[in-house]
């Protein structure tokens, strides 16, 4: 078999002009390109701070705990899928006193499935060991209107463009009185009609308050909702607790906040969820989230994808589950930033005509980066330590 080793890690902080203070994480991205030595190249995205993130990757060493992704990378093989795990424990052994690092390393991660995915000729989800992959049923993903008058025209659009799921999310959800947060819901299902598929996401607004989180979970149960999301904080796992031994009417969904294996397994087995959502690009790249969907299996929770980035991020989240036919719905960023259907080329991940989101059957990933978009939104950056450069944007 050919050799096939990393020869460099491309970083590439991309930006809208104007970055509004909503929770919209559209605006900017961390993209990873890795080149091999054979002109073979792989894409990632991360979810997070996109410049706390590419400094994960070109640090100075503080110690032996503290070592920068590329060192661990640059230079090494990677041919196979158990070279991917290799490396993503790699990459976590040298940054091992490095909060962000899941954050970070999950760009270079999904980039190495992407990257080996093209090398053996196999879509990722076969390489995660799936025999097939089974259609989606996407879910528009979008924020609540000021108002349950906006609400409801955002929620008719949606109906107007085809979608049969849509989940409506942060805003002024919590922020008022109980009758305002149902009217909020009531507006979201009058919009979309009472067939599709309506999700509320709370935002974790209700911070560990389990009796008002099983509130407005008893009042939305009248609008005939798939699951309430995040209404308490990630780590109040302890609240989850209490909030699902109350038996709510509605599902719960967490997951997004996990930003490791060992949280998105304690909200599951400790916080009694019946969804758990994982952003690949967030919690430790395709690696980890592939085992996360495992255990999810394993303990009967329902495994969701958390996307709110560009359809490069979407088609990883996708191949993680693609595989496993009950976990059906997928979260499609349906916003009109650039940096969602624009970064990829020619177009994202389209929905079919049976309203289905198919995983791409093509090596890797199936989807490729819209260079033009890349250099359109690209925030050139350079890092200089003690007089010496240690980053510098290279070539698109
Ligand atoms: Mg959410």
């Amino acid at each position: 078999m050919p050799r096939m080793k990393i020869e460099a890690i491309d970083l590439f902080y991309v930006a809208l002009p104007e970055i509004k203070a909503t929770a919209d994480g559209t605006q900017d991205t961390l993209l990873a390109r890795v080149r091999a030595d054979n002109g073979l190249y792989g894409w990632g995205e991360s979810d997070s701070s996109p410049l706390v993130s590419l400094s994960a990757y070109v640090m100075p060493m503080s110690h032996v705990n503290i070592m920068n992704i590329n060192s661990a990378l640059i230079g090494e093989t990677v041919e196979t899928p158990e070279d991917v795990r290799r490396l993503r424990a790699k990459a976590g052994a040298y940054g091992l006193d490095v909060q962000q690092l899941d954050h970070a390393v999950a760009a270079v991660d999904i980039a190495l499935w992407d990257l080996v995915g093209k090398f053996l000729q196999e879509p990722v989800y076969r390489l995660l060991g799936y025999e097939r992959s089974y259609p989606k049923l996407p879910y528009a993903s979008v924020l609540f209107g000021d108002d349950p008058d906006e609400t409801r025209e955002i929620a008719a659009d949606l109906r107007g463009r085809g979608f049969a799921a849509a989940k409506f999310g942060w805003g002024p959800m919590g922020r008022g009185t109980a009758d305002d947060d149902e009217a909020l819901v009531a507006a979201a299902r009058e919009g979309l009609g009472q067939h599709a598929q309506l999700m509320v996401d709370a935002g974790v607004v209700w911070g560990e308050d389990d009796a008002t989180a099983y509130d407005r979970a008893v009042r939305f149960s009248n609008y005939n909702i798939t699951w309430l999301e995040e209404p308490l904080l990630s780590d109040e796992v302890d609240a989850y607790k209490r909030l699902t031994d109350r038996k709510p009417p509605v599902p719960i969904a967490a997951g997004e906040g996990a930003d490791f294996y060992r949280s998105a397994d304690d909200l599951m087995v400790n916080g009694g969820i019946d969804f758990v959502q994982i952003d690949v690009g967030r919690t430790g790249g395709i690696t980890v989230c592939d085992r996360i969907c495992k255990r999810a299996l394993e303990l009967g929770v329902t495994y969701v994808n958390h996307t709110f980035k560009s359809h490069l991020q979407l088609a990883a989240s996708l191949h993680v589950f693609a595989g496993v036919e009950k976990f059906r719905l997928l979260e499609y960023p349906a916003g009109d930033s650039p940096l969602i259907l624009g970064l990829t080329a020619p177009t994202g991940l389209p929905v079919n005509e049976k309203g289905m989101v198919d995983c791409p059957e093509t090596p890797g990933l199936g989807v490729d980066v819209n260079l033009d978009t890349v250099r359109e939104y690209l925030q050139p950056v350079r890092i200089e330590v003690g007089g010496k450069l240690v980053h510098e944007t290279p070539e698109v």
